[in-house]
């Protein structure tokens, strides 16, 4: 599995730094997960700077959850797919987020465009927390799963985690993304995130503010990585982050943690 970050920042890191989301390569498709308000321009200027052609290939939309760093380009990104490329998009959403997810849609995209199956845009959501879904890629390269698993976060707004798997891959070639979520829970079970467990993912990608924890947060912070065992650690990539590359590189010396930067591309 191939993982390029596109943003690492979060509603208030400067404009640099992206909105938090990564695009998951499987053969020629690609999924995208989460779409910020910066999210449809990093990935023009990407297509442009290099050449990739990203939005033609994102067939596949995974949501977190409502903010405007990770839902507010999805309308562009969806219209212009469908308007000037012709294309479907699928979005994959935890089961507590699809009637929000939908109202949402329907007011930005209007029900003209939105709701009419096999036609038009086609939103898929989980019957219920934790299904898993296939995400399917064109033969011979192996589809990606994609399960959703709720997050505690800010109350009353489900935001969900993803795991995310190769078919024929194996536990170690996984890859969990956090969403926006206190630190290391879900909801459901209080599973710590597979730290500490056989079937743990290969990669984390963690929400991680580096300010110093307040009681109202709704983010895990940089302390409670440090306090994590080594080989913990250099499992997780440090995302949602405040966007000052630099001085976070020295904020994390002497830890095995790894900081996310725009830009970057992990394999497993
Ligand atoms: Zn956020």
């Amino acid at each position: 599995m191939r993982i390029e970050l596109l943003g690492v920042g979060g509603a208030f890191s400067p404009p640099e730094a992206g909105h938090t989301s990564a695009l998951i390569y499987g053969g020629l498709n690609l999924l995208l997960i989460d779409c910020g308000s910066r999210v449809f321009d990093t990935l023009r200027r990407r297509d442009q700077e290099d050449g990739l052609d990203r939005i033609s290939h994102i067939n596949a939309v995974a949501i977190t959850h409502l903010h405007d760093d990770h839902v507010g380009s999805l309308g562009s990104l969806l219209f212009y797919r469908y308007y000037v490329l012709g294309k479907e998009t699928e979005i994959f959403c935890g089961d507590q987020l699809r009637p929000k997810l939908q109202s949402y849609l329907s007011a930005v995209l209007g029900d003209r465009v939105f709701g009419r199956p096999g036609k038009d845009l086609h939103l898929e959501a989980p019957a219920a927390s934790g299904t898993v879904y296939s995400w399917g890629c064109a033969e011979p390269t192996p589809g990606i799963h994609l399960r959703p698993r709720q997050v505690l976060d800010a109350p009353g707004e489900p935001d969900y985690g993803f795991t995310l798997w190769e078919k024929t891959g194996k536990p170690e070639s996984s890859v969990f993304w956090s969403g926006d979520a206190l630190f290391g829970r879900f909801v459901e079970d209080g599973d710590p995130w597979g730290f500490q467990t056989d079937s743990c993912a290969g990669l984390l990608f963690c929400d991680c503010s580096f300010s110093p924890r307040y009681p109202q947060t709704v983010h895990a912070h940089l302390e409670e990585y440090k306090a994590l065992p080594e080989h913990i650690q250099e499992r997780i990539v440090l995302v949602h982050h405040n966007g000052d590359v630099e001085r976070h590189k020295k904020e994390i010396e002497g830890t095995r943690l790894q900081l996310g930067v725009p830009g970057a591309v992990y394999a497993l």
